[in-house]
């Protein structure tokens, strides 16, 4: 998380709170979760060196950059359904020099099949039920994070193994909705 400076994933308006643990507003009506969120969502993902990552929800791209360092030789592919927003992160990524996070514009609700199956998965808003898509685009021995719920939503972790899935919850979250085809109307 040192080599990510948050500050330069902000907006100019809320920078001076960039090193203060608490989600920050970044237009459009979402925000970015507190680092401290960030840093729990990639600890229980454990990403790894070599691993080929999917974001769901880019925002202004800090937590796929953190998931990036984290994926080492490994992809980061994040989905943002506001043009503007994934236009920002990257710009924020080409600037600071990350190479291995690739931006894609649209439903990550939907999956992104043109890159899968992935060996982890993170969505960062909270969806209604877990999205099959999701799950059919997970490798076997991978691993998913999602917020469920609507208004209060519990962590999910979701593994598959030997072809079965198995999922277990890991605490309370509140993320704005994910908006799509298998996310909320
Ligand atoms: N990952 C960011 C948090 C982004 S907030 C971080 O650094 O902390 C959640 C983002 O999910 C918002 O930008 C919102 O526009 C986006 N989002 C919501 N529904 C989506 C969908 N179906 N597909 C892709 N992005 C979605």
């Amino acid at each position: 998380m040192s080599r990510v400076p948050r500050h330069l994933f902000v907006p100019d308006n809320v920078r001076e709170n960039a090193y203060v643990d608490v989600p920050l507003p970044i237009g459009e009506g979402q925000t970015i979760s507190a680092p401290s969120m960030v840093a729990i969502m990639c600890d229980v993902l454990d990403v790894r060196d070599g691993d080929s990552v999917l974001e769901v929800g880019t925002g202004w791209g800090y937590h796929a950059a953190i998931m990036s360092v984290l994926a080492g030789h490994g992809m980061v592919y994040t989905v943002e359904r506001l043009p503007s927003l994934a236009m920002r992160a990257r710009e924020i990524y080409r600037d600071l020099g990350f190479i291995n996070i690739d931006v894609v514009v649209g439903d990550g609700s939907q999956g992104l099949p043109e890159h899968a199956p992935y060996d982890r998965i993170s969505v960062a808003a909270a969806a209604p039920a877990i999205p099959q898509p999701l799950v059919d685009e997970l490798k076997d021995g991978g691993r998913m994070v999602i917020p469920v719920g609507q208004y209060y939503q519990d962590l999910y972790l979701v593994e598959k193994a030997d072809g079965k899935v198995h999922t277990s919850t890991k605490g309370g979250v509140a993320f704005v909705p994910l908006v799509g085809k298998y996310g909320f109307k």
